[in-house]
């Protein structure tokens, strides 16, 4: 490696540009249709709903966007009770408190961030109306236990699949299983549009009011498709779309898909392979995969032993210029709720609230700069066994 090469930081994240994202923009521009539901619009759109069978695709500006769309479409209202985990972003339960509901925090698993589909059951009341998932590192939770008890109890599935692009349980796309998915194009994921998201409508039913939702409460879309000669207003909404700039930008990453995906994916092995024996010994934990998943490159963590070891990894990293980063704070003890919150216990949601630490992994990250993460982390270690 050269000298300059090791002494520059490596980041936690570095933002990947295909190269063709100025020319469709350019286009765009030229075209003078600039505002929302264009032609790179929906040529994103028909992208994901062909590849990944998804129901009705809408962007949006933001994933956090999508999940207020799922909200709303969910018909959330004051009192009602939305089951979610607590280490997950704030996004997934702002949307739904905006609407009124009472929020029930899950806990996640021991051996894996994701929901602990197991204590879900007990935590349904007559009152509970939506779930909400995240599938935690493009990790599927465990989606046929939490389909059947959904469809059971007559309740609405929202997949929080913003980490969860291009990648499947048992074969199936996640953010298809639930009534809505929710997805990220916000610069710290895989595809990415600067801040941008999606709402995927898998429900038939919902299809028609997801787009006037979508289009500040007016039947616009269906205008523009030629199936209502005026548009007005027909129900509540908001401005949910993104502009032609941001879908031209993101269709050039999509059209990438493969390339951006097989690099991450190979990153994420090396880092898994690399620490295996470290888990082995019970150093530290690497990533549990849960069954039926698939990898998708998106987040590599370490769980360390405890808090005061993730800060010296933290720390030691620092020193070799590498930036790991820790993830969520549980939001059942965040500063807003923690008085809102029953009093419950959520052992694990805390555990990787302390404990879990993210490496840097993005596209272009060389293989000398992956040896020197790992040669860093194992040097920290080796350093502990050996104090
Ligand atoms: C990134 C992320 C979000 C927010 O996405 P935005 O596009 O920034 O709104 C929501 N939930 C999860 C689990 C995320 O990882």
């Amino acid at each position: 490696m050269s000298t300059q090469e090791s002494n520059t930081l490596i980041p936690y994240n570095k933002p990947y540009i295909t190269g063709k994202e100025l020319g469709y923009i350019k286009q765009v521009i030229e075209s003078g249709a600039l505002s929302g539901n264009g032609a790179f619009t929906k040529k994103c759109q028909t992208f994901f709903e062909h590849t990944y069978h998804f129901g009705k695709c809408l962007l949006t500006t933001s994933c956090t966007d999508a999940l207020e769309m799922a909200a709303l479409l969910s018909g959330i209202t004051d009192g009602d009770e939305v089951i979610l985990p607590s280490y997950t972003f704030v996004s997934t339960a702002n949307a739904f408190l905006l609407r009124g509901a009472k929020l029930v925090f899950a806990d996640s698993l021991h051996q894996h961030p994701n929901i602990d589909h197991h204590s879900l059951e007990a935590l349904i009341t007559p009152k509970t109306k939506a779930i909400v998932i995240v599938h935690y590192a493009g990790f599927g939770c465990e989606m046929e236990h939490i389909v059947t008890l959904c469809k059971k109890h007559n309740l609405i599935l929202i997949e929080d699949a913003a980490q969860g692009t291009d990648s499947f349980y048992k074969g199936q796309a996640l953010g298809s299983f639930g009534q809505f998915g929710a997805f990220s194009f916000h610069a710290t994921k895989n595809l990415i549009a600067g801040e941008g998201g999606m709402l995927a409508v898998n429900q038939a039913t919902f299809h028609n009011r997801s787009e006037i939702i979508w289009e500040k409460g007016t039947n616009k879309t269906a205008f523009v498709k030629g199936e209502v000669n005026q548009y007005g207003w027909v129900d509540i909404g908001s401005s949910f779309l993104p502009s032609e700039l941001t879908a031209a930008f993101l269709f050039a990453q999509l059209e990438a898909t493969q390339q951006i995906q097989k690099r991450r994916i190979e990153i994420w092995n090396n880092y898994y392979s690399s620490f295996q024996k470290l888990a082995e010994e019970g150093s530290c934990e690497i990533p549990n995969i849960p069954e039926h998943t698939t990898i998708n490159g998106q987040i590599f963590y370490l769980v360390c032993t405890s808090n005061e070891e993730r800060s010296s990894l933290i720390s030691h990293l620092k020193n070799n210029n590498i930036q790991a980063v820790f993830h969520y704070l549980s939001l059942h003890k965040s500063r807003f709720f923690k008085d809102k919150h029953d009093s419950r216990n959520l052992p694990n949601a805390d555990k990787y609230t302390e404990r879990l630490v993210r490496l840097p992994l993005y596209y272009e990250l060389s293989k000398g700069q992956q040896q020197s993460v790992i040669e860093a982390v194992l040097s920290f270690y080796q350093s502990k066994k050996s104090s």
